[in-house]
């Protein structure tokens, strides 16, 4: 707190004037959190533009485009209306008069709840999106997020909000899955490539695992402890088939030299028995495991990144609104 620059100090002065009808203003944030029919609204200022915004679903969902839009023709002091996640923001018509801006926050905020509250809009939580009692908000490096408990547990620093924010973006697996396979059969080339002629190296597993964590990523929307999972396992597997395909070449190659008549495809079904018989069990495990290792190192960075970030904690501020306003309506 007091920590205002001078630009502001205009802004946070003019916040205050809610106060009186139950806000709490955080002046880090140049927002002001309260309540208006029951719905938790802030009040904030970005720049030279006001806005006011809620966490709210009906029945579980989110509004759908054409009620933003219907809300925005409805409500004369509203320009525009965009949600992330949970979170509405209705952008307030300007006006260079502190008076009739001040009158349109509080007709916008009123006839806003009126709207949502008909259609049985209720507060939910920013990131899980439920409906929960213990939903506060909380200022987060000057921003303000509403949480329930135990999403503010897991988000309490602002990268870790936004992650948590992120998190909350639907991860779409078996595209990611498709994708992730894609890009693996890319890499699984390379190495095939560089197997059959003759030069292993560190950075194939790498490219492999990079590929399949690029495509999963790609396809799904994001990464997760299951997307990372999917490409440890595809790592593994297509570092054996590539390995084994190679390898299969090679010997197919091999007895086409001698004369003998054979094709690729049983020489890969049988490639287990022709590389005991041969004696290259050890050649072969040790190329597949020199590819998987490595390929397992970036995927374990990668992990240990996730684990450390849900780690970082920093200080946030609760904005508490008491609860006698919670059900201020405005005259
Ligand atoms: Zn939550």
């Amino acid at each position: 707190m007091g920590n205002v620059s001078s630009l502001d100090s205009g802004k946070v002065s003019f916040l205050k004037k809610f106060n009186g009808m139950g806000f709490r203003l955080d002046e880090e944030s140049v927002s002001t959190v309260g309540f208006m029919n029951g719905l938790r609204f802030t009040i904030s200022i970005e720049g030279c533009t006001y806005m006011i915004s809620t966490s709210v679903r009906s029945g579980g969902l989110l509004p759908e485009d054409e009620f933003l839009k219907y809300i925005v023709s409805e409500v004369d002091c509203i320009r525009d209306a965009v949600y992330q996640n949970n979170r509405i923001t209705f952008i307030i018509q300007k006006t260079l008069l502190s008076e009739k801006l001040m009158n349109n926050i509080v007709d916008a905020l009123r006839e806003v709840s009126e709207l949502l509250k008909k259609s049985g809009f209720v507060n939910v939580c920013e990131i899980c999106g439920e409906p929960l009692d213990s939903i506060e908000s909380y200022d987060i490096n000057g921003r303000v997020f509403d949480f329930c408990d135990d999403c503010h547990e897991a988000c309490d620093s602002y990268v870790q909000a936004r992650k948590c924010l992120d998190d909350s973006v639907r991860e779409n697996i078996p595209k990611g899955m498709i994708f992730g396979f894609l890009g693996g059969i890319l890499g699984a080339a390379l190495i095939v490539l560089s197997v059959f002629l003759g030069s292993v190296s560190t950075w194939l597993g790498v490219a492999l695992a990079y590929c399949l964590l690029l495509g999963y990523a790609t396809g799904s929307g994001k990464m997760s402890r299951l997307g990372l999972i999917y490409c440890t396992v595809m790592t593994a597997a297509l570092s054996y088939l590539s390995c084994r395909f190679a390898f299969a070449i090679k010997y197919f190659n091999l007895v086409k030299e001698y004369g003998h008549h054979t094709d690729l495809f049983s020489v890969f079904a049988n490639m287990p028995a022709i590389i005991r018989n041969n004696g290259m069990t050890r050649d072969f495990v040790e190329v597949v495991l020199y590819c998987c290792v490595f390929g397992f190192c970036l995927i374990g960075g990668d992990m240990l990144m996730m684990v450390k970030k849900r780690k970082t904690k920093t200080t946030d501020i609760i904005i508490e609104v008491p609860e006698e306003r919670h059900f201020y309506t405005a005259v």
